[in-house]
């Protein structure tokens, strides 16, 4: 852990970290260095088969190197890629889900340029600010206390706007038990702000007309009162306290409540290139049978469901099925079921018991899909399996199994830039039956 290290900086990581190697082989991981680059290195950590280490200079920059944009960068741990231009975080993105098909799957598959934003900013319509005595704002790095945040680049303006007025009231109103605020804005820019606390609060209605009367859009304010060890920022029971119960958002023309707990995408823009995406990987004809495996609130169903014949959607979750049938009511989708159960349980029983789809899309989270649920779609052997993936490495494993023994073939697969300045990067990839091809 002694003195500087020098570094040549040949790759990235799954951080976007840049990542080079030290004398005795082991990888070095850098946050805030860039491949290409020659960089001078502390150590942090040790482990057997690498180091972490924090970066001290940069000898030679890749021409890509930017001044970050956010006065936050490096304390809050909301973005790591804003050290590069945009250009650059899209390839190296590109580039990730190239190398988990080839090193994980052992496959070639033809990766398209990741489909990024015109304007990547102020993009997110969900917030989740946390409240740590009169502090709010980004997410804390490891070890960090939560940073007093005055701006967040990704958050819309009236998002931002209620976030301030929350540090006003908390200069009198602090307490113990506030844990988030959580914003929500929908495209026609009406606000729906949830003040989430571990118990009852003081200055609730003085914090609600501060909202009402500055925060630009304010339709609806909730309480949400936490379970005692809450899972997430809203794992609790909400409250309507003023204003409207539901807010109302569009994707590609249909129309989606939001309550406060919802599931919906966070990023409307990129949400609708994504389903675009979907869309003309499942080129449907308006015949087939389409099942949305993990549909959560049905977006990808819904949106698929007026190419269909029918639609099954499958989903955890009670109340994300309940949105969904709601959103597939409000929109007069008729031919859509939503049944809750999980996807690996009850897709392999309707398969034995006959179901023949003709398409299907999958939409897993991190840890995809469940070993049951592959081998369930490879005796199914739908034309066309549309694969929506929040995880490279996961994508890769699972496509892999589906193409094992020819039974599948992966076409192509296009990364989306849905959460702009993070590592993360959404892929949709499209797997085809082979033709003669056994079923397993
Ligand atoms: N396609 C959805 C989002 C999917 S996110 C949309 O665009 O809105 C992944 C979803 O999978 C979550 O809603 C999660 O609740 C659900 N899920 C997780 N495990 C599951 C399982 N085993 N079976 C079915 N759904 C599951």
């Amino acid at each position: 852990m002694d003195g500087e290290l020098c570094l040549q900086i040949t790759g990235t990581g799954s951080e976007l970290q840049g990542v080079g190697r030290a004398a005795d082989g082991r990888a070095v991981f850098v946050p805030g260095a860039l491949p290409g680059e020659a960089v001078r290195v502390r150590v942090t950590r040790e482990a057997t088969r690498f180091m972490e280490a924090e970066l001290v200079g940069v000898d030679s920059a890749h021409p890509s190197r930017t001044d970050p944009a956010c006065p936050h960068y490096g304390m809050c741990g909301g973005c790591c890629a804003q050290h590069m231009d945009y250009a650059l975080t899209l390839e190296l993105k590109r580039r990730r889900v190239c190398d988990a098909l080839q090193r994980i799957g052992g496959l070639e598959v033809p990766v398209r340029p990741t489909l990024g934003m015109a304007n990547p900013y102020r993009c997110r319509n969900k917030a989740e600010y946390p409240i740590d005595g009169r502090d709010i704002g980004g997410s804390a790095r490891r070890g960090r206390r939560v940073e007093n945040l005055q701006d967040c680049l990704l958050q819309h303006p009236s998002s931002v706007a209620a976030m301030r007025e929350t540090r006003r009231w908390l200069e009198r109103y602090a307490q113990p038990a506030l844990k988030y605020l959580v914003t929500r804005v929908a495209q026609d820019g009406s606000l729906m702000a949830v003040l989430c606390a571990q118990g009852a609060v003081r200055g609730l209605e003085t914090l609600t007309q501060a909202l009402f009367a500055r925060a630009p859009g304010m339709k609806s304010m909730y309480l949400c009162v936490l379970k005692s060890r809450p899972a997430h920022a809203l794992d609790g029971t909400c409250r309507l306290i003023r204003g409207e119960e539901l807010l109302v958002d569009k994707l590609l023309g249909l129309e989606f409540e939001l309550a406060p707990q919802a599931f919906f995408q966070v990023n409307r823009e990129q949400a609708e290139a994504l389903f675009t995406v979907a869309r003309e990987a499942a080129a449907l004809t308006g015949r087939e049978t389409l099942v949305d495996a993990y549909c959560g609130a049905g977006a990808i169903g819904l949106c698929l469901a007026r190419d269909a014949g029918q639609v099954l959607g499958v989903e955890l979750i009670p109340e994300a099925v309940e949105n969904a049938r709601r959103n597939a009511r409000r929109n007069g989708i008729t031919n859509a079921r939503f049944v809750q159960d999980r996807a690996e349980r009850v897709l392999p029983e309707w398969i034995a018991g006959g179901l023949r789809p003709d398409v299907v899309t999958v939409d897993p989270p991190r840890k995809g899909m469940d070993p049951a649920l592959v081998q369930a779609l490879r005796r199914a052997a739908p034309e066309r399996l549309v694969y929506v993936s929040c995880d490279p490495a996961t994508l890769a494993r699972d496509v892999a199994l589906l193409a094992a023994d020819g039974c599948f073939q992966p076409q192509w697969a296009q990364p989306v830039d849905m959460f702009p300045w993070s590592a993360h990067v959404e892929t949709v990839c499209l797997l085809s039956k082979l033709h003669g091809s056994h079923r397993a």
